[in-house]
């Protein structure tokens, strides 16, 4: 039901200066002003929102926040749709990245079509369910495995696509040269698959057995599109490996600053403190946006160590301080590579947190940066963020202060997005599967 004309009040806008409440009002579905209270608003044309069901809630026009904590949707710029909810079909027992994939790409012929396209809408429901509406997804397309195990989860991608697009946002990046980029025909299914509504150019340089030739084949098919480039880098604890290096050559050369996405760099972390600094210097000048994945570094990274094990994921603090965008992900969600996980950007932020080392009171702004602002550069989502003017596209949640989200982890959480609420996580009926609660 749309409800594009609204008015809250009562709302903790933890991203904005000065703290305080604030009131909001919202018409056809823009934010059209935002004012600061001068303090609590006692009122009774504005409707508690803990009182209302969902069906109260999608016809009311005032409505009362009661303090709570009101974010832009969340945007998770590095997820695996696809993969996710498939650990009761595929496992891994060393924990490793390589068993990962080798037992992935075993059982990925089984995987009809049907079922990929089920998993995507499930997880990308789900992440809406917690708040997230923009999302980008990498793809695996085996294109070794023969062309039609290949398209099949790229056209299961679409299909899912449109499914869910009044509720959430997706991207798609395949990663075309997982293996090599030399297989005969893979530049034409690569071509046609950007022709049907693929977004970009995906792909793990570090697994290839000739990264350059295969970062140099990304970015022959990315510019003669216009299309942004996002790899997997260097996920791995060997100093040596640096793909990112000969990345940011090419970012510089196309110059393709901004269109360029680097996930992971794990190895920049094992690397010698000058070696780091002449890497991040590097990233700094081409312009490329980085992603941190805490929960799946931390599951897959460091397994040769003892005492010791290395957290695994990259550079943080130090990437931020040399002004490079970092955005922190759920990467994969109940499956081989991690076997936690559902989507929720609130469990990644407090994983980010820990992992780190981002806890003081100054830091939890960066935090809430990192799940939002960051990655919606990144995305290239155009007019995000609580402003006037840009599409109202937000999460209430339970909690009175920015600092209280990741201490409590609220479940409650109401979602509005596209002129309409579009989930409610009731206090008295929680939905335990938001595709029953989505679809009529
Ligand atoms: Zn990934």
């Amino acid at each position: 039901m749309m409800l594009d004309d609204l008015e809250v009040i009562n709302v903790r806008l933890p991203l904005a200066a000065g703290g305080g409440l604030f009131k909001l009002r919202i018409k056809d579905g823009k934010w059209s002003s935002i004012e600061a209270q001068e303090g609590l608003v006692i009122s009774d044309r504005h409707l508690p929102i803990s009182k209302l069901n969902f069906d109260e809630l999608r016809t009311t026009r005032e409505i009362d926040l009661q303090e709570r904590v009101l974010l832009p949707g969340f945007v998770d710029v590095h997820m695996h749709l696809d993969k996710a909810y498939s650990i009761a079909h595929v496992r891994n027992r060393s924990g490793t990245l390589l068993e990962a994939i080798e037992n992935y790409r075993s059982v990925v012929p089984s995987f009809s079509k049907e079922l990929i396209r089920e998993r995507i809408i499930k997880s990308a429901l789900r992440a809406a369910s917690f708040g997230s509406l923009t999302l980008r997804s990498h793809l695996d397309v085996p294109f070794h495995l023969g062309r039609e195990v290949a398209f099949r989860t790229v056209e299961a991608a679409l299909e899912a696509r449109e499914t869910v697009k009044d509720f959430v946002d997706i991207q798609y990046f395949p990663m075309y040269f997982y293996d090599s980029a030399n297989h005969r025909g893979i530049t034409e299914f690569a071509e046609e698959t950007l022709r049907m509504g693929i977004d970009g150019v995906g792909g793990a340089p570090h697994l290839a057995p000739d990264p350059e030739a295969g970062i140099r084949w990304a970015f022959e098919l990315a510019t003669a599109f216009n299309r942004p480039i996002d790899l997997h880098c260097d996920e791995s604890d060997d100093p040596e490996v640096k793909t990112i290096d000969f990345y940011c050559d090419q970012v510089l050369l196309h110059g393709y600053g901004g269109m360029a996405t680097a996930g992971h760099l794990c190895s920049l972390s094992a690397m010698a403190q000058k070696e780091a600094d002449r890497l991040i210097g590097k990233m700094a000048d081409a312009g490329i946006g980085t992603v941190t994945l805490p929960v799946v570094n931390l599951y897959l990274q460091g397994r040769g160590d003892h005492g010791n094990v290395r957290r695994g994921l990259t550079r943080v603090k130090e990437l931020l301080k040399a002004g490079i965008p970092v955005a922190a992900a759920s990467d994969n969600i109940q499956d081989p590579f991690h076997p936690f996980g559902r989507g929720d950007m609130l469990q990644i932020g407090l994983m980010t947190a820990y992992a780190a080392h981002l806890a003081s009171e100054e830091d939890l702004d960066t935090i809430l940066r990192m799940l939002t602002h960051l990655p919606a550069a990144i995305a290239g989502v155009p007019e995000y963020g609580v402003s006037t003017g840009n599409p109202a596209s937000f999460v209430v949640l339970d909690a009175g202060s920015g600092e209280e989200l990741l201490q409590e982890l609220p479940a409650t959480r109401w979602v509005y997005n596209k002129k309409r609420w579009i989930y409610a996580s009731e206090l008295k009926q929680q939905w335990t599967n938001p595709i029953a609660a989505f679809l009529p």
